[in-house]
Order: C-alpha cells, then sequence, then structure tokens
C-alpha cells in the first residue's frame, strides 16, 4: 500500500471496564481458560493520538503512574498497530502518544484499551477502510478484552473472553473504584485460582465445563436495576486476588458498609469495584474511602467503545 498521508493526527479515546460478572471454566491445555464474562465499558478513558512515522514509536503519560507500561514493541498498542500493517500491507510505521487514565495493571483492561485505539486510529491514519468485523477479528488477535474495548457498551463475551455479543443495558450504573498503585499481573492471579481450586479450598467455585452469563446479570442490565444487578454480581478471580492481596477484603467490607451496593475486585484486580445506587452515594462512598486514605474514583457505565474525537 502507498504511503500517501490520508490524515496528519486522528484522535481516539476508547473505556476502561469493569466486569459485572466473570466466570472462569476448567483450565485448557494449552494453559487459558474459558470465561464468560459480563462487561461494562465505564467512564474513565485512554487517549491516543497516532501520527505518520517512518518507525512504530510510543510515548506514554498520564494521570496514573505509568512507569509499568513498555514503551517497545511489546506495548499492546504498538502490537495493534504493527498487526494492521501487516494485515494491509502498509510499509511505514505510526508514531503513538498515549495518555493514560486506566489504572496499569489494574484489572480495568487499560492496555486493552490502547491496542483498542491503536487499530482504530491506524486504521483511520492508513485510510484502511476496515469493517467492524475485520477490527474486531484482528482485535481478538491481540487478547482477550481487546474486542470489547472496540465495542465498548455492555457485552457479553464467551471463549476465552473475545466471542462478544452485545447486550441490552438500559440507564446509567455509577461505580466508585478504589484504585491501587500496585498493579497485578493476570496471570498470577488465574494460576492462583487453579492452585485454590486443585486443594478445594472452601468458598471457590467449582469449575464449570461450559461457563455461562447468569440470566439474572442480563435480567438486571435490561432493567436498568443496580439493586438488582448487586444481588447478581460475581467475579470467579476474587477469590484467587484475595488470597493474594488479604488487605483488599476489608476495603470491600469497608465499602458495603458504606452505602454501596455491592464491592467486588474488578477483573484480576486489584481495582475495587462498587456498584452503588446513584451519584450521592457515589460521593458518599469516596468521601469515606479518601478518608481511609484510598484513590477513589467515580464513575458511570455503560459508555461507548474506541471512537475518534474530532480535535
Ligand atoms: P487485563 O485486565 O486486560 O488483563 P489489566 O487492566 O490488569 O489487564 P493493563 O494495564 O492492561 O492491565 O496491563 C497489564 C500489563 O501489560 C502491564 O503490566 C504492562 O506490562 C503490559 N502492557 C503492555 N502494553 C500496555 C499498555 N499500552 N498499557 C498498559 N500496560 C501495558
Amino acid at each position: 500500500m502507498s504511503q500517501a498521508r490520508v490524515s496528519d493526527r486522528v484522535h481516539v479515546r476508547a473505556p476502561g471496564k469493569v466486569n459485572v460478572f466473570f466466570e472462569v471454566g476448567e483450565v485448557q491445555s494449552d494453559g487459558y481458560h474459558d470465561v464468560a464474562s459480563a462487561y461494562q465499558a465505564v467512564s474513565v478513558y485512554e487517549d491516543l493520538w497516532a501520527t505518520p512515522s517512518d518507525d512504530f514509536t510510543i510515548a506514554v503519560s498520564g494521570t496514573v503512574d505509568v512507569s509499568g507500561v513498555p514503551l517497545d514493541g511489546r506495548n499492546l498498542a504498538v502490537r495493534a498497530a504493527r498487526l494492521l500493517a501487516e494485515e494491509i500491507g502498509w510499509d511505514g510505521g505510526v508514531h503513538l502518544e498515549i495518555r493514560k487514565a486506566v489504572p496499569v495493571a489494574g484489572g480495568m483492561g487499560g492496555g486493552s484499551a490502547d491496542a483498542a485505539a491503536a487499530l482504530v486510529a491506524c486504521d483511520v491514519l492508513w485510510d484502511a477502510g476496515l469493517s467492524s468485523a475485520d477490527l474486531q477479528r484482528l482485535a481478538a488477535r491481540l487478547g482477550a478484552d481487546v474486542p470489547f474495548a472496540v465495542l465498548g457498551g455492555t457485552a457479553v463475551g464467551t471463549g476465552r473472553g473475545d466471542q462478544l455479543s452485545p447486550a441490552l443495558a438500559r440507564g446509567r450504573f455509577d461505580w466508585v473504584l478504589v484504585t491501587s498503585t500496585d498493579g497485578m499481573s493476570t496471570p498470577d492471579v488465574f494460576d492462583e485460582l487453579d492452585r485454590q481450586r486443585a486443594q478445594d479450598t472452601v468458598d471457590i467455585a467449582p469449575a464449570r465445563r461450559q461457563p455461562t452469563v447468569a440470566p439474572a446479570v442480563l435480567h438486571a442490565l435490561r432493567a436498568g436495576d443496580a439493586g438488582m444487578l448487586a444481588a447478581a454480581v460475581r467475579n470467579d478471580l476474587q477469590a484467587a486476588t484475595l488470597g493474594l492481596r488479604p488487605e483488599l477484603a476489608e476495603l470491600i467490607d469497608l465499602g458495603e458498609r458504606s452505602g454501596a451496593l455491592a464491592g467486588m475486585v474488578s477483573g484480576s484486580g486489584p481495582t475495587l469495584a462498587f456498584l452503588v445506587a446513584d451519584e450521592e452515594s457515589a460521593l458518599d462512598l469516596q468521601v469515606t474511602m479518601s478518608a481511609a486514605g484510598f484513590a477513589a474514583l467515580h464513575v458511570h457505565g455503560p459508555v461507548a467503545g474506541a471512537r475518534i474525537i474530532p480535535d
């Protein structure tokens, strides 16, 4: 493909996510697990600007600690840009500038959001004109959470989490996210779950052959009823995350005693997601958490997936 410059600078914004439901099936022979996940995109965003370049380069800044983010070919956004270039036969590169607001290694899919943003931005920058289905296919090759960051809204993911279908969600859900500066590795949390299951630890849900999202979750999302959703949320990784970070259990208790309808580990953690009834309850909980010395962010969902921002 020629390197005729179609755009000079493309800005894309992509959201972080919470998993309102996450069931983990048995470990497969390749070490991966089948999962059933209900994702909701929430209003904490990664901003990415793509500009033409001969090479693939990246600069990362943000309102969160970005010291753990690789600045080379291991960065998921760079991998996304390279994959798209390969797919369309683009022989140039791109410079990516990322401003992160999603906590790094926080279980909120920040890296996946960056990859989704890079795919959408380079598609426009290079005038590739890929269909949504093509973008979804490439996204799935980059990681289980990347297709959802492209799609946004509320969705159910099965398989590795990447076989997605949009879910109907009415209204708005308010969340308070309690972030932690010390990130966690997702593979470590899955390993801990396997270890706990192998030991038949009490309170660990046994692995089912075919994980599915509980109908009560889908019902609550459709009804836009936070109370109903609070009764149905579940995260199979939670016990593993708490096994590795026992102090988080007290924080969940504190949130639930301070007005949250439900508190849970977000994805593989360590971010905690508290579902609250409305904006006022969110503010109250934020005050409590801040007074206890924790950073608390009020977000809402569902919000759109990776999209172009006209600058
Ligand atoms: P997930 O829940 O999707 O597994 P996460 O939200 O817990 O992931 P991320 O912030 O996406 O965590 O990053 C996990 C690891 O991936 C980081 O520790 C970092 O080494 C690596 N990484 C690669 N690219 C990026 C990126 N663009 N932003 C953040 N981390 C990245």
